[in-house]
């Protein structure tokens, strides 16, 4: 591979050559691969009349009116472009050469953005005279040095596609490109520098994202694959499970299924399984769990849950128990502030076997923890727990199976994703006759006062709601707290039963709390971010969430998720007095989307990144194309086709 050095480009010196290796550009390779950061596209020919504000557009006239005014910091040149159907006006800001090229009659070409001036205005188009109108297409905009211009880059470009043709051969195999429908490598890298037309250019950034998470996928999984693990048998017994999957008073969603199967198949072939089940909030996949449980006790195994809050893994412990009554198996549970005789006991029934499914927190890891058959671990809500204490808990299984559930595609999951050695089923769908939920931001006092009727009209219907509040006390640094807000609860809703829980409430009192409100004895319940996850009581139809711009969009997302679950219409509200742009932008997107991967999106452009960032430094391969969330579909069909090709 040649360094740029080496080559003579033309219109590239020395000084050229030095900024291109300051931006990380040393071989004809690095050069040739350095991506467009973005396009213009010039082939959006329009009347005047036909123009949008926010697109860009060609538009042809003859100047009708030119006039130039003075300020103390600009020169402004405007202009009137008139075609047969109408007119627009064009503007420059510091551009006085421009008075010599166009003139009241002058007909010419403009390219650029329409926006919203008092009319609609193209604020500094570009001027395409005579010939070059004919040639207008698709042009690529690089970051380059200042003293580089597009051209001498473009030309440097076409002599490597020209001179250097082993930089672009074929480096995929021929099904894989014949399964996606990809572009051949020579045609994407020239469509990706000099676009023929906008669809030949996605197939080519298309074909790149594909070898990207191929090259990525192969690294990953040849290093999975050469490892080998214990062996272990399943018979495949399905008798529990199916009489398990008959009580049930609903039928499981198509995408449930299809997870289901997919790790049932993984285990009755004694390939060890490593699963990310991604699924938006209450998309169902605790019961996913508990079948996957249960099929593996009846062929032999133990299985542990792990859920993050007390209150969570109390929650699942309660449905287990009700769900597999007059199931044989024995299920315990296991928490931090569990009593210490109590934990003994567990431990001992966990080390003779006699337990079968345990649920608990984070106390599961504690090394006294030992399991006879260990043959399934489950994470609930993995993005909650760090990779070590997933790995802490799954190292003390037999067969390292391993199930990790999470609703939010947050950065680290999906590092995990891509970097480690999960693979993602996605539950794509929500069970049936959900009402979607009804999100309304609110920013003045009245408004507040019309949600508090409203909510009682909703209690008095029967239906329960939560009240979320950022803090529990005052502080200066915001209202909305518990303390001051339960008064005020109390009072106006003086005929109903209100409940407070928050996380630094003993166990015991947080258990009867939780007790009450599932069954309906509380009807609202003041809380905090402690009911964020997993908590299921489907009557609660209302939310209303204060001082809502102090979370995160996910974690709105997540509290959300509470409501909703049921088969009455749900509502929540977003409470926030702060009224800057961001937050309305925020609240915005919370009332336009319940897609839990948009807002994921979202909430990483308003976040830092850091954690993205974090992972790449962890040495491996620099994504540079790839969007590991947008992308997250796009991961899991490469994923498969080259698990297959290596298991063949
Ligand atoms: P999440 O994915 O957020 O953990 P849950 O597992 O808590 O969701 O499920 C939410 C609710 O949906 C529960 O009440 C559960 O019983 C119910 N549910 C799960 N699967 C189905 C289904 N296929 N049809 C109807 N209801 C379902
Ligand atoms: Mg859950």
């Amino acid at each position: 591979m040649k360094k740029i050095r080496e080559v003579k480009f033309s219109g590239i010196g020395i000084k050229s050559i030095e900024k291109l290796e300051e931006l990380g550009l040393n071989s004809t390779l690095d050069m040739l691969f350095y991506f467009p950061k973005k396009y213009l596209d010039k082939t959006n020919k329009k009347k005047i009349s036909d123009i949008q504000i926010g697109e860009s557009v060609v538009v042809a006239g003859e100047i009708t009116h030119l006039q130039e005014k003075r300020t103390p910091r600009h020169t402004i040149l405007t202009a009137l472009l008139e075609d047969e159907s109408g007119s627009v006006e064009l503007i420059w800001f510091n551009q006085i050469y421009l008075k010599k090229m166009i003139k009241t009659g002058t007909k010419a070409t403009f390219f650029g953005a329409v926006k919203h001036g008092i009319r609609k205005q193209i604020s500094a188009p570009e001027i395409i005279f005579g010939k070059k109108v004919e040639s207008l297409g698709i042009e690529a905009v690089y970051a380059l040095p200042d003293m580089l211009s597009k051209l001498s880059f473009s030309g440097a470009i076409e002599k490597i596609l020209s001179d250097f043709p082993e930089l672009y051969r074929e480096n995929l195999p021929h099904e894989f490109k014949l399964k996606f429908n990809l572009m051949s490598r020579e045609q994407a890298v020239r469509e990706v520098h000099f676009p023929t037309n906008s669809i030949n250019l996605k197939k080519a950034r298309k074909r790149f994202l594909y070898e990207e998470l191929y090259m990525l996928e192969y690294e990953v999984l040849s290093k999975r694959y050469n490892v080998v693990y214990e062996k272990y048998h399943f018979s495949g017994r399905k008798e529990l499970v199916s009489q398990f999957v008959k009580s049930l008073h609903f039928e499981l969603t198509r995408s449930q299924k299809m997870v289901i199967k997919e790790i049932y198949s993984e285990l009755i072939e004694g390939r060890v399984v490593n699963r990310l089940i991604q699924g938006d909030v209450g998309s169902g996949k605790t019961i996913v769990a508990i079948i996957l449980m249960l099929f593996c006790v009846e062929n032999g195994y133990q299985c542990v849950m792990m859920a993050p809050t007390g209150i969570l893994a109390e929650q699942h412990f309660i449905e287990l128990c009700k769900m597999l009554k007059g199931i044989d198996v024995n299920i315990s549970i296991l928490k931090g502030d569990s009593k210490e005789s109590e934990k003994l006991l567990i431990c001992e029934e966990l080390k003779n076997g006699n337990s079968d499914i345990i649920v608990g927190t984070h106390a599961l890891i504690e090394e006294r923890v030992i399991f006879q058959n260990l043959g399934l671990t489950i994470i609930d809500e993995q993005h909650k727990f760090g990779v070590e204490q997933r790995d802490t808990l799954s190292g003390k299984a037999k067969v390292a199976n391993l199930v990790v559930m999470s609703a939010t595609p947050i950065p680290r999951s999906l590092a995990l994703t891509v970097y480690g050695d999960l693979d993602v089923s996605i539950i794509s769908e929500l069970p049936p006759g959900r009402q979607p939920i009804t999100t309304k931001a609110l920013f003045f006092k009245t408004d507040l006062y019309k949600v508090w009727e409203f909510t009682q009209k909703k209690l008095s219907e029967g239906r329960q709601a939560y009240v979320v509040c950022p803090l529990i006390e005052d502080s200066e640094n915001g209202r909305f707290s518990i303390e001051s807000l339960k008064p005020q609860i109390e009072s106006i809703f003086s005929n109903f039963t209100v409940g407070v829980l928050i996380g630094k409430m003993k166990t015991s009192e947080k258990n009867s709390v939780m007790d009450s409100y599932s069954s309906g004895i509380i009807d609202i319940l003041l809380t905090t971010t402690v009911v964020e996850v997993g908590v299921n009581v489907p009557n609660s139809t209302v939310m209303v969430i204060l001082g809502s711009d102090r979370f995160g969009l996910s974690q709105l997302h997540q509290l959300r998720g509470r409501i909703g679950r049921g088969i009455h219409r749900s509502y929540c509200f977003l409470y926030t007095e702060t009224e800057n742009e961001t937050t309305l932008a925020r609240m915005n997107v919370m009332e336009r989307t319940a897609d839990g991967f948009e807002i994921a999106e979202e909430d990483l452009k308003h976040r830092n990144t850091g954690e993205v960032l974090g992972i790449k430094q962890s040495g491996k391969s620099d994504l540079k194309i790839v969007n590991l969330i947008r992308d997250i579909k796009a991961i899991k069909e490469v994923r498969d086709f080259v698990k297959s090709a290596l298991e063949k």
